[in-house]
């Protein structure tokens, strides 16, 4: 049985920037209850008003499952329990259950606390003690215990026991600096395991707090479990000072679908993604796509290889099913890095690729090519069709550009317009024509039309439908790059088209063509086909 302690409340706020209110604690607490965790940690209320202000309102929460911690220290140097302010405080509290705060590093006794290693011991023990005789449950959160154990392995045992003889039902080994490995915790967790036993404490729970430091948080916390732990500490998202604590939904997760325990259930581990989401958005930051199991990109799939293997095996890509934790698959498919969803794709357009993979590779390679140039297809799919038919040999624009020429004049009314002048060829003909507009495209979209209508008066049919700039400078170190988006419609069908250029005009009139020309080239396709 593996019982989680949440301090999300507690060492989560500790978190640069992170304020939470006694409401926010009081519906974060609401959720961990429902999610399943034992134990959650309300706050230090001696320190703290708001937290002694959640202490005095839980009895609202109505918890049915966990129940509520209240962190502190353990008594001043030269001072009985009993007359320690503090802990009078927490006596007094609503929590049935308080962690107490003891060093078990003998540098630090001596320096930070400035008193000797025995007066540390009676300091832990008394505390502990009193509170157990105001009928409190009392954790012993060991501060520095790794580090302790590396200095003196012997005291900081001594520590535990000192807490153990006042009562302690459970010890908490602290990694308080974050910076062990996850074999060391697995080697002082699995020895102090092996101590409390032989020492007759085989019935005290084993405790662990990590922080992420060296980035182990996790895989700190789980060793801890393999070595005998039964308590683990964290905080949703991995919340706290620093890099944070252990990411306590993270462990959760691992401990249920990867290591076999049962700790809150399958139907409650499907909570973990709305509670990620929901911890995130109370206290204001903004949820990592890239957190695992939980995150909107956690089970994302991008690339040929994984779209083509989804559709035939459907977990061959995933490491559990995103169900089990409440997330879901994400299959994107504008990335066309893959011969089978480059195939998908051109199916869709009725459009064959050949079967031999070398003209495949070369599909692919040029695309890759103008996605590093900045040509994204996402919402472009008719200028994507269009790229393949040319490759393919096929003929796709109705007219040949010789030169265009805007012209932008601002006037003494105050009035901007802007003027258009194309040069076009069409079979053996050359038109020139000026079109009027309020911007570049508009004047080059009416000069486009008064040019070919001749002999393509469809293109009455074909209206742009909405224009979008974006300036991407990541393709190029030197000089910003502008994509332009257009949609267009005939009435019966939308499609988008795609133009890029380190000039905004080249880049419009590149997306504008593509618009045109793909609109044409379905109306014919549409009339050879309903007359053969
Ligand atoms: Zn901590």
């Amino acid at each position: 049985m593996i019982r989680l302690y949440d301090t999300t409340l507690r060492d989560g706020e500790q978190r640069e920037g992170v304020s939470l209110t006694v409401e926010d604690k009081l519906s974060i607490a609401r959720r961990l209850d429902t999610l399943g965790v034992s134990y959650i940690e309300g706050g230090f209320p001696v320190s703290n008003p708001k937290d002694a202000a959640f202490f005095v309102r839980a009895g609202e929460l109505n918890l049915k499952q966990a129940q509520l911690v209240a962190f502190g220290l353990s008594c001043k140097k030269g001072t009985a329990a009993a007359e320690d302010a503090g802990l009078n405080i927490l006596a007094a509290c609503s929590a049935p259950i308080i962690t107490l705060l003891g060093k078990a590093w003998d540098i630090q006794v001596e320096q930070v606390l400035a008193t000797n290693r025995d007066e540390n011991l009676r300091m832990i023990e008394d505390s502990v003690r009193f509170l157990v005789d105001k009928r409190k449950e009392v954790f012993l959160d060991a501060e520095h215990f790794f580090d302790g154990y590396r200095s003196d392995a012997a005291y900081a045992l001594a520590v535990l026991e000192a807490g153990i003889r006042g009562g302690a039902t459970a010890v908490v080994l602290c990694e308080t600096n974050g910076g062990a490995l996850p074999n060391e915790v697995f080697d002082i967790t699995l020895a102090v395991s092996a101590a409390l036993r032989d020492n007759g404490h085989g019935d005290v729970e084993i405790g662990i707090h990590t922080h992420d430091d060296s980035g182990c948080a996790v895989a700190n916390s789980l060793e801890a479990v393999r070595a005998g732990a039964t308590q683990v500490q964290g905080t949703v998202n991995g919340y706290g000072e620093r890099v944070g604590n252990a990411n306590l939904l993270t462990v959760l997760a691992d401990l249920e679908l990867k290591m076999g325990y049962e700790v809150v259930g399958g139907e409650r581990l499907k909570l973990l993604t709305s509670t990620s989401q929901f911890v995130a958005e109370t206290l204001n930051i903004t949820p990592d796509p890239h957190q695992p199991y939980v995150g909107q990109s956690a089970f994302a799939h991008k690339g040929g290889l994984h779209v083509s293997a989804h559709d035939r095996l459907l977990h061959a890509y995933e490491h559990v099913d995103p169900v089990a934790v409440g997330n879901f698959a994400h299959i994107v498919v504008s990335e066309l890095a893959g011969k089978v969803s480059l195939r998908t794709k051109a199916s869709e357009f009725g459009i064959t690729l050949p079967e031999q993979p070398e003209a495949i590779d070369r599909l692919l390679d040029n695309l890759k090519q103008r996605e590093a140039k900045g040509y994204s297809y996402e919402v472009a799919d008719a200028s994507l069709a269009l790229l393949l038919r040319a490759q393919l040999g096929e003929p796709i624009t109705c007219f040949k550009l010789e030169s265009f020429r805007v012209i932008a004049d601002k006037r003494e009314d105050g009035k901007l317009m802007t003027e258009a002048t194309i040069k076009i060829h069409v079979g053996d003909e050359r038109f020139v024509a000026t079109g009027e507009g309020n911007g570049p495209v508009n004047a080059l979209d009416v000069a486009l039309r008064l040019a070919i209508r001749r002999f393509y008066p469809q293109i009455d049919e074909l209206h742009l439908t909405d224009y979008k700039v974006r300036v991407i400078d990541e393709s190029t170190g030197t000089s910003a790059i502008t994509r332009v988006l257009i949609e267009t419609s005939d009435g019966f069908e939308t499609w988008g088209t795609v133009g890029v250029s380190e000039n905004i005009i080249e880049a419009s009139w590149n997306a504008l063509v593509d618009a045109i020309s793909y609109g044409l080239l379905r109306w014919n396709r549409d009339v050879s086909q309903v007359n053969t």
